[in-house]
Parts: C-alpha cells; structure tokens; sequence
C-alpha cells in the first residue's frame, strides 16, 4: 500500500512502525463554533482512511484533538460574556452530534487541550533543559535556530521563511520564526499555574503533548487540512523530536481545501456552509459521496449541482443494495451473477492501495452496479451464494469502508427530496407573486412557517431555513 508522505514529497509505501498497529492522529476541530464543510472535508476523508486500514486488518489507534482553549474561544467568550469553558463545552457537544450525523467513526481518543496542561508543562520544561526553549517576560518561546530540522516538513529554507512567512511579530522574540510554547496571561483571560507564571498554553504545543502522551514518542500517521503544514506540523516536528529525540510521525497526510468559487472555504472570509446547514437539506451519504468522488490531496470545488449529483450517486447505491437484499431473501436456486467478483475487489483495493484513490474505487462500485442491475431486476430468481457475495463486497466497501449507503435500506432512499420539495412550493410562490395572487403566495409561506420552514426573499431569489 502507498501513501503520498508530505515529509519526503512522493508516494511511499506504507510500513507501519509496529504492524499490525496503526497510530494515527488527525488535528481536529477548535471548538468556538459551528464546523463547515471544509472542516468536515478533512474530518470525513480521515475517517475513512481509518476505516480503510481497519479493512486491511490493521490494528488502528486512531486519536483527534479538540482545541478547547484558543484566540477564538477566548474572544466569543468576551463577546458573550461566559466563560470559555462554556463555549468549548457548547461546541464540543454540537461537534459530536455533527460529526455523528455525517457518519464519522467516534475516535478512540479526543484529547482537550485543557486536561492535559500538567504534561504540556512537562514538554515545555524539557525544551528548555535542551535549551530549544526561552523564557522571555512570561512568555515561553520556542527558538527555531536551535533545531536543524526546521523546514524540512514544508521544504522551506529558514531564510526563506523568514522573509515571506505569515509569523506574529513581537518583540520579545529573538526570531520572527520562533513561536509561543506558553503564553502569559492578559487581563481577564483564563490561566493556568507554570513555572513562568500564570498563562496558558500555545496551539502547536498541545498536539506534541498528546499525540505523544496518548500514541507514544513516535507514530505512524499524522494529518490535517493543507493549510496545517506551516506553521502547525512543522513546529510540532521540531517541538516533539526536539524533546524526544525521535522521529514523531512517520507519515505526514494532508488534505487538499473545500473551495468555493476557487476560494477556500472559511470563516474569516464568510463563504462556507456549516455541516448542519448541509444535513438538513442532504444526507451524510450524499456529501461523503461528493468528497469521495475526488482525491484527497486535490481542492474540490464546491457547488450545490456536484452536491445535487453525489445524491443521486448515494440513492443509487443504497437501492442497489436495497434490491440485492430483496432478492436474496426470495430467491433460491437461480442463476449466479455474470461477473467475476473478485476482479471488482482486486480492482477497488489496488485504487486504494494506491494513496487512496477513491475516485476510481468508486468508479469501480459504478461499474459492478452496472454489470450486475440488468440480472438483478430482470431476473426472477438469482443465485444465493452469488448475491452473497456481492451483497458482501458491497457492505465491506460500501458501508464498512465508505459509510455512503444509507441505513434506511428498507425503503427506497431519496435523499435531497425535501430540497426539492421545498424548493418547487418556493418557485409555485413566485410565479403566484408575479401573477399578484398573494392569497396564493401568502398560503405557501404560512404552509412552509406551520412546518418549521421559514422563508427569505433577498435579491438573489428566495432562500430557506428548517428550524
Ligand atoms: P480548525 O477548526 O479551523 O482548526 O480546522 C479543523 C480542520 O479542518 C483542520 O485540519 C483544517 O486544516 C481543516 N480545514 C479548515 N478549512 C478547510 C477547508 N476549506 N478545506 C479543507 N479542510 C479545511
Ligand atoms: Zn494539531
């Protein structure tokens, strides 16, 4: 199996460090608000990643921190007047319920940035015996000149960094490169005890400690979208071997960014969708599909009509699987399938095998879907040992690996129809408007209101929201 590997620029193949165990870490949410798409990108493709090396019977210890301590919570915090522990323990719990609904395996560990402050400490203090660690008026810097390493993840030079790179300023740093390992508390802010004082801990520094604490001084695979390369993984490289004195990961996974109109989604920039707002106009099958259909390093450009499509990919699927379970149980002694199977299954791992290429392990799902639909509707009785297998195949690739059939089986699925729905009684009450029958238009919009869909007219047309 090979996996594309950031640190080395090409595919490798991939060699566990204890096989049959897999450690895998993924740098998860910061939990001030609501995640988007983008986010859920990284969330999703992650997860079936890891539901791809349990299928190749790996023993996987997978691990996802949530950043509960942070500029951003600190800030809505302030805005609302609570603490910040009660943002992050209100988008803590609205991360899980979402990332449930989009069919993201739980972790085997989410570890929070404030439970594990004694052995952030810990690190910091033995950065500083190596003296790759400064104090400087209760902040705690790390100091990039004293690791050679550093670059090596994101193939820049320090000199180059230093001329072009995005670092906060401060004057209480020797480098503009170096960053926060501790940092002092501010008035009102919310603080920690340390031997430099009472402040809390930088972001880069968390990820070392528990990734090290929860998978050991050295894993196998750590991950996140493109944009955690510089500066976030790279100061976790120099900040875990540094301490260490070992390698900390040796895969390192990137995720290429959800954009939109060639941008990448995002808060700051106001043009992204939260996953809830996509559920409850999609299924988790429709928007996993979409992100399948597209190779994880590559930008996937997102629109509402690619969206629309995995849908109807998803619905497809889920009724494939749906009839092959009909037939089995009313079939007997019929005919087997005219196909070799186990071609299909050679074919969907080698795509996997080759640095997950689900676009073409998918393509190869489509292409036993399609060389298999004429003998299972037009036939009255197929054989059983046949239609096992295939039900088989399709449940280890379909559900166990890609989690995009529905479970729902017994019914014929038709995700998205409520959109659709909606959206005709929403055109219905705009052609009444342009015709001045407003007793029509008026009796849509109270209709849609009684069922907890309300309307909005803006410029662009009309938009809803189900509350
Ligand atoms: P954050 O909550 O901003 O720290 O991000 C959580 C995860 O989502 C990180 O792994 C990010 O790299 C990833 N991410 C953020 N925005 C996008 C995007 N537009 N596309 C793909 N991944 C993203
Ligand atoms: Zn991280």
């Amino acid at each position: 199996m090979q996996i594309y590997n950031t640190l080395s620029g090409k595919k490798e193949e991939f060699e566990p460090l204890n096989p049959p165990d897999v450690t895998f870490y993924m740098c998860g949410p910061t939990v001030y608000d609501l995640f988007h798409i983008g986010n859920g990108r990284s969330f999703i493709m992650s997860d079936i990643f890891r539901r791809y090396l349990i299928y190749k019977n790996y023993n996987v210890k997978f691990a996802m921190n949530l950043t509960d301590i942070d500029d951003r919570i600190i800030q809505k915090s302030i805005d609302q007047k609570i603490g910040s522990d009660k943002v992050a323990d209100e988008f803590t719990k609205a991360f899980f319920d979402d990332i449930k609904k989009l069919k993201v395996k739980e972790a085997d560990i989410y570890p929070k940035a404030t439970e594990h402050i004694q052995e952030i400490i810990e690190l910091i203090k033995q950065l500083e015996l190596k003296n790759l660690a400064y104090e400087s008026n209760g902040d705690v810097f790390f100091d990039v000149s004293k690791f050679p390493g550093y670059g090596k993840l994101s193939g820049k030079k320090l000199d180059e960094l230093e001329s072009g790179a995005r670092v906060e300023v401060n004057d209480a740093k020797r480098n503009p490169l170096d960053f926060a390992l501790w940092k002092k508390a501010k008035a009102g802010e919310p603080f920690w005890e340390s031997p430099w004082g009472n402040g809390r801990p930088g972001w880069h520094i968390e990820c070392s400690a528990m990734s090290m604490k929860h998978l050991g001084e050295s894993i196998d695979i750590h991950g996140g979208g493109n944009d955690l390369i510089f500066p976030h993984h790279e100061n976790e490289i120099a900040q875990s071997e540094g301490a260490s004195g070992k390698q900390f990961a040796k895969y390192w996974m990137h995720f290429g960014f959800l954009n939109i109109n060639k941008e990448k989604m995002s808060k700051s920039l106001g043009n992204f969708f939260t996953a809830r707002e996509i559920l409850n106009r999609h299924s988790a099958e429709a928007l996993r599909l979409l992100f399948l259909q597209t190779h994880y390093r590559g930008p996937l450009n997102y629109s509402e009509d690619l969206l629309e499509s995995a849908a109807r990919g998803a619905e497809k699927i889920s009724n494939y699987y749906r009839l092959l379970k009909e037939k089995l149980s009313d079939s007997s002694e019929g005919k087997p399938f005219d196909i070799d199977l186990d071609a299909f299954k050679i074919k969907f791992e080698a795509a996997m095998d080759d640095d997950f290429n689900t676009p073409q392990a998918v393509a190869v799902l489509f292409d036993l879907i399609k060389s298999t639909n004429k003998q299972l509707t037009e036939e009255n009785s197929l054989n059983q040992s046949s239609l096992n297998e295939v039900l088989g195949f399709m449940k280890a690739s379909a559900i166990d690996v890609f989690g995009i059939i529905s479970e729902q089986e017994n019914q014929p699925v038709r995700s998205g129809l409520d959109d659709q729905l909606i959206r005709l009684l929403i055109n219905v009450r705009t052609e009444a408007k342009l015709d001045k029958n407003y007793t029509l238009a008026d009796k849509i919009r109270d209709g849609l209101t009684a069922l907890g869909i309300s309307l909005k007219d803006g410029k662009e047309g009309t938009t809803y929201n189900i509350n």
